[in-house]
């Protein structure tokens, strides 16, 4: 998805390895893009996120968000980690993947109400559109992020 909004372009995107922000222009998402600090791969994996930075991806990426609030003692999210992960390569470019541990960061799983996880909300602008609680099969995944 290439946004034709000029002031999309350069887009801002999170690095999954240091968090820092890239301006990517838009024509080069598919050049396998790298952090300019620490030469990660921008896209296809999921960024974990502690509060801080959440609040600066949150309120600077250009793409839509999805965010996986898990824990490590929650077997269905050590489950759908994988599908997750499948999401993010298959999307990559079309949506920033975001983790957060809700036991290394209860302010923010308070902050979004989380009850039970895995729950997977998904973000423009920071902006909440969608969320949704449980494990899904990669399939209604996609369909989930991508529809209207
Ligand atoms: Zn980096």
């Amino acid at each position: 998805m290439v946004r034709d909004n000029p002031a999309m372009d350069p887009l801002v995107l999170p690095c999954p390895g240091c968090r820092a922000l890239n301006r990517v222009p838009s024509q080069r998402l598919g050049d396998g893009p790298l952090c300019s600090t620490c030469r990660t791969p921008l896209l296809g994996t999921p960024v974990e996120l502690d509060t801080a930075a959440f609040d600066r991806v949150a309120g600077k990426c250009s793409l839509p968000i999805v965010v996986d609030f898990w824990a490590a003692w929650c077997g269905p999210c050590r489950a759908m980690a994988p599908t997750f992960a499948a999401a993010a390569r298959d999307l990559a470019g079309r949506m920033v993947f975001a983790k957060v541990d809700t036991e290394a960061e209860p302010t923010l799983a308070a902050r979004f109400q989380i009850r039970s996880i895995p729950c997977l909300v998904l973000l423009d602008g920071g902006r909440e559109l969608r969320r949704v609680t449980g494990a899904l099969p990669k399939a209604h995944l996609e369909q989930w992020l991508l529809r209207g």
